[in-house]
């Protein structure tokens, strides 16, 4: 958006202020996307917002993107390295270990909210700094969490009225099989006309080779071999159960054998969400089975699950659905007061309906009546409470429904009961 500003200092590029009322959307869509999580007994997870670099570098993967071009990475005064976090997965992990979370009851469920970096290009839906909801299943596997966590997923975004998204899910297989078809790929690939970085890529991590999106690299990957025939029986069998439980829920995916998404740690399960109305960034939401991951960071075996549902890309698809989510309700009550006497009065009544739960705002500044009740419109809320000279001393304050216009005098010494009983 270009207006023009009256401040020197404007947000940094590839980043945008959340402001009212677009915020309240956001909200929703975040306590929306969160909500299927807590009823499945998903614990909440806050991590810090930096964490060391090499967390994300042995995590997320030498090779990716995210670690070699995408991280916002500083040096303190104390000299340690770290980077702003570009992704939730590698630290809540950490945490959980670091706090022995492992050696309790397993599966661990943990959900978690919160900002995310990465010094990418910017354009439509894609930022420097944006929002996601997380979920992590740690320490089981299971192809029943896999799909647990999927069909999460899918409950999210339908609850919010979100229909023309597309579920892509591929295995990318384990440690007995991936390797031996890492070898076939590479094999494959160094035969190709390929770029320096490129050639360096088929060496370190021959799998994102298969997810260039350069047309030139694309044309020459239609007779690569897929993962999907090199699978061993156990990842095979597993995959059918996902699969299995996703239609039985009545989860619709598409298989795509090409799926590798950015980022290393994956095993098995993969998937990603995608979006048909927001053009190039196109998912919505990702995640996969990272079964090697807390060995790669230090720690024990611990086979493990997870997603992370972008907020921003959701909000943009619901608006190209032209769908609105429900947003929190504003005030129900505003006070209108005339005179100073009144004012003092009926702030000390917004007070005590506030305390009782109702949502209550007040013409501040010292508004004359017509102002007032312009604001009173515009809040959104159903009555407006008025009290002037005449009402104080008769003991009374009007109340009037802002839809129909009536309006009744009632006592002021009963005025949060009589409000209640309205507002209900
Ligand atoms: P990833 O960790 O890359 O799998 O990202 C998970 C989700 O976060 C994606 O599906 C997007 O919805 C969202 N996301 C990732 N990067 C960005 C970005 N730069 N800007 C906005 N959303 C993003």
């Amino acid at each position: 958006m270009t207006t023009t500003s009256v401040s020197t200092f404007s947000a940094p590029k590839g980043t945008y202020d959340l402001i009212p009322p677009d915020s309240a959307e956001f909200l929703a869509v975040r306590e929306a996307l969160a909500a299927p999580l807590r009823r499945a007994g998903y614990g909440y997870v806050e991590t810090p917002g930096f964490e060391q670099v090499e967390l994300f570098s042995r995590g997320v993967g030498e090779s990716t993107d995210i670690v070699t071009k995408e991280m916002y990475t500083l040096t303190t005064r104390g000299g340690d390295e770290l980077a702003l976090r570009p992704e939730g997965t590698a630290s809540v992990l950490r945490a959980a270990l670091q706090a022995n979370l492992h050696r309790g009851a397993l599966p661990v469920k943990l959900w978690y909210s919160g900002s995310y970096y990465r010094y990418e290009r910017p354009q439509a839906g894609r930022y420097r700094h944006f929002s996601q909801i997380g979920a992590e299943a740690l320490g089981a596997e299971d192809p029943a969490l896999d799909a647990e966590l999927i069909i999460l997923a899918d409950d999210a975004y339908r609850s919010l009225g979100l229909r023309g998204f597309r579920l892509l899910l591929n295995s990318l297989g384990d440690r007995e099989c991936r390797p031996v078809y890492r070898a076939a790929l590479q094999e494959f690939l160094r035969r190709l006309d390929l770029d320096e970085e490129t050639r360096r890529r088929i060496e370190i991590n021959p799998l994102r080779v298969l997810d260039d999106k350069r047309e030139a690299v694309q044309r020459q990957l239609t007779d690569a071999p897929m993962m999907r025939d090199h699978l061993c029986e156990a990842c095979k069998a597993y995959h059918e159960q996902v699969r299995e439980l996703l239609t039985a829920a009545g989860v619709a995916f598409e298989d795509d054998p090409r799926l590798v998404r950015g980022l290393d740690y994956y095993t098995r399960t993969t998937f990603e969400f995608v979006h048909d109305g927001l053009g190039s960034q196109s998912a919505v939401g990702g995640g996969g089975r990272y079964d090697g991951l807390s060995e790669m960071i230090g720690g024990p075996e611990l086979p493990s699950v997870g997603w992370a549902l972008g907020v921003d890309r959701t909000v943009l698809a619901l608006r190209a659905e032209g769908v609105r989510p429900q947003v929190a309700a504003g005030p129900r009550v505003y006070a209108v007061p005339l005179g100073e006497e009144a004012r003092r009065t009926l702030f000390g009544v917004v007070t005590r309906l506030r305390r009782e739960g109702v949502a209550a705002d007040f013409a501040f500044g010292g508004k004359g009546l017509k102002n007032a009740m312009k604001s009173a419109n515009r809040s959104g809320a159903r009555w407006a409470l008025v009290l002037g000279e005449r009402d104080l001393a008769e003991g009374t304050v009007q109340l009037k429904d802002l839809e129909s216009g009536e309006q009744e005098a009632v006592p002021l010494d009963r005025v949060v009961t009589a409000v209640q009983a309205k507002v209900g």
